[in-house]
C-alpha cells in the first residue's frame, strides 16, 4: 500500500466557468489558471502522483507549457493514471473542497460520480466532503478555493 497527499488553489475571478471535479457548478465566478483551474482534480493528481512516487503535477503537465494552457483538467486526471494503472490499483480517495461560496454540498454526488468515471474506479472508492471556512481567510472572503485529496494505492499482485 501507498499514500499519497495532494493539495491545491485557485483565485476565483468573474467571467469564469466553474469546474469543481470536473463538474460546472453554477456561479457567478470561476477559477482562475493556466489549465481551467479544476482545483480538486489538480489535488487528486498531486495525491496520486505522490503515493506512486511519480514527483507532482508540475513536472508532468508544466503551467510553462503552452500545451497545457486552458487544458481541461479532466483530461489530466486520465493521463495521470495511465502513468500508474499498470501498477496500482486504487484502494480509496478522499477529497475536502474548501469554498465558502457557492455550496458544494448539493453536487457533492455529481463530483463523486465525475471522478469515478474519469479514474475508472467505483464510486464506493471515493469519498467527497465540503466545508465552509466560517469567514476566515481568503477561501472565507470568497477570494479562492481549495481542495486536498489524499489517495492510496494497492500494488498489483502480479501473477
Ligand atoms: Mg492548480
Amino acid at each position: 500500500m501507498r499514500i499519497g497527499i495532494g493539495y491545491d488553489v485557485h483565485r476565483l475571478e468573474e467571467g469564469k466557468k466553474l469546474v469543481i471535479g470536473g463538474v460546472e457548478v453554477p456561479f457567478d465566478k470561476g477559477l482562475k489558471g493556466h489549465s481551467d483551474g479544476d482545483v480538486l482534480i489538480h489535488a487528486l493528481i498531486d495525491a496520486i502522483l505522490g503515493a506512486a512516487g511519480l514527483g507532482d503535477i508540475g513536472e508532468h503537465f508544466p503551467d510553462t507549457d503552452p500545451a497545457y494552457k486552458g487544458i481541461d483538467s479532466k483530461l489530466l486526471l486520465k493521463k495521470t493514471m495511465e502513468l500508474v494503472v499498470s501498477r496500482y490499483n486504487i484502494s480509496n480517495v478522499d477529497c475536502v473542497i474548501v469554498a465558502e461560496k457557492p455550496r458544494l454540498s448539493p453536487y457533492k454526488g455529481k463530483i463523486k460520480t465525475s471522478l469515478a468515471q474519469l479514474m475508472g474506479i467505483g464510486e464506493d472508492r471515493i469519498n467527497i466532503k465540503a466545508k465552509t471556512e466560517e469567514g476566515l481567510g481568503f477561501t472565507g472572503k470568497e477570494e479562492g478555493i481549495k481542495a486536498y485529496a489524499v489517495v492510496l494505492l494497492e500494488e498489483r499482485v502480479l501473477t
